[in-house]
């Protein structure tokens, strides 16, 4: 069996296609500007020469044509049509308080889809789109959509009410939906396995660190909080993104610098994290990293508030789960960083009883166990894999 995954931004389109018999990637590939001038196709197959193909592509339809057109191609194709592919699982960012699952597409999918737009401004549409082209492109196969909300909808009300006047949840909708679901449940559920962890009481803490940057507390696989909230803007500090601030802050800018709302809104998501903190070096954590290195100060102290952050997130949801089994480092600096897991682990959570191991620690990339033999909880290095947790969502759906 083979699963076709889709994940659709505003103007772009990251694709994979999955054997399921071993989970391998038989291709994998990038539609860039779509929309705009300059479209591109790259495609990759697996163990095969990279195939690009500059080509204006007006929609994502297009995109979703030219993408079949190479899996399918004599030359760099991977298959021999699209029969061969069982379905396709689409990455949908939001899908509102309505789904706690994934699901497969119908009517009634596409409306809560389309519902969510004003929650998902950016993303919504165009998986909408990209689900829309897809059931052109190959009539009655099934679509299945993986919600990045979806995980955070076990969460209990003390965890996703906002303390304001309840009527703006009853009328709007306003509540904490967390983001990258996909990747915390994927990489909750590793903890669980990779960490011989009891998969019904677990108590698994996941630091997803990557340019977008959110933590999860989860009990048995089930979140029990998470700290993106109506929007990813909320929680630690990010690449481009403040997290969390006083929103009291927000006026006080605004009236002195003459901005309105949706200016600081910008400046909070897009000049914020580190990018802001650092005086505007970056926001990639290796530049700002070599920054600091050099002695830049204000460097230095971006990626201190950064550990700081996530160290106070633990604190915080080892707290709300009464305890913390194992905790689990993913994504970017997550993956790749050992300074920053043995900072964040060695200068805060040793009242928990966290005891890095060095020479565990000294690994990247692949599963591991990083803490010591005689660490309380254990602390281990999982690297995410969303397109593999939406491929494995969508087998069990067509599976059912
Ligand atoms: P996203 O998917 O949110 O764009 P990623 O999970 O791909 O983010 O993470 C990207 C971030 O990971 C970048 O800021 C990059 O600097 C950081 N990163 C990658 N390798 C390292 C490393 N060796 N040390 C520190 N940061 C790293």
């Amino acid at each position: 069996m083979k699963i076709f995954v889709v994940n659709c931004g505003s103007s772009s389109l990251k694709y994979q296609l999955i054997d399921m018999e071993n989970e391998s990637v038989l291709a994998k590939g990038l539609c860039e500007r779509i929309g705009i001038e300059g479209s591109k196709l790259t495609h990759t197959p697996s163990g095969g020469e990279k195939f690009e193909k500059e080509t204006p592509m007006p929609s994502h339809k297009d995109a979703i044509k030219l993408v079949l057109e190479a899996l399918t191609d004599k030359d760099h194709g991977v298959i021999e049509n699209t029969d061969d592919i069982t379905a396709v699982g689409h990455r949908v960012l939001h899908g509102g308080n309505i789904y706690t699952d994934s699901i497969q597409v119908n009517d009634d999918v596409k409306k809560v889809i389309r519902e969510c737009f004003d929650l998902g401004p950016l993303h919504n549409p165009a998986n909408l789109i990209g689900i829309e082209a897809c059931e052109a492109a190959m009539p009655g196969k099934p679509n299945i959509a993986v919600f990045d909300t979806a995980f955070g909808m076990s969460m209990k009300e003390k965890a996703y009410l906002y303390a304001i006047p309840s009527e703006y949840y009853e009328k709007y909708k306003v509540r904490r939906y967390g983001f990258h679901g996909t990747s915390h449940k994927f990489v909750s559920g590793e903890a669980i396995k990779f960490g011989g962890l009891d998969p019904k009481t677990a108590k698994v803490i996941v630091c997803h660190l990557g340019n977008g940057a959110s933590i999860s507390a989860s009990i048995g696989g089930k979140c029990v909080d998470t700290s993106m909230g109506l929007t990813p803007l909320e929680g630690l500090i990010m690449g481009t993104r403040s997290g969390d601030i006083d929103p009291a802050v927000l006026q006080f800018i605004c009236n002195h610098e003459n901005i309105d709302v949706n200016e600081m809104l910008t400046i909070l998501n897009k000049k914020s994290g580190i990018l802001g903190m650092s005086g505007g070096i970056s926001s990639d954590f290796r530049d700002v990293g070599k920054a600091a290195d050099e002695g830049n100060e204000k460097a230095k102290n971006a990626l201190e508030a950064f550990r700081y952050r996530v160290a106070k997130y633990i604190g915080a949801y080892a707290a709300a789960m009464n305890g913390v089994d194992a905790i689990a480092f993913t994504a970017g600096v997550g993956e790749n960083d050992k300074e920053a897991r043995k900072l964040i682990c060695e200068e805060y959570l040793g009242y928990l009883g966290v005891k890095i191991d060095d020479d565990a620690n000294n690994v990247r990339g692949k599963n591991a166990v990083i803490s010591a033999p005689d660490s309380k909880v254990k602390v281990m290095l999982l690297p995410t894999n969303e397109e593999l947790a939406i491929a494995r969502e969508t087998l069990e759906i067509v599976s059912k």
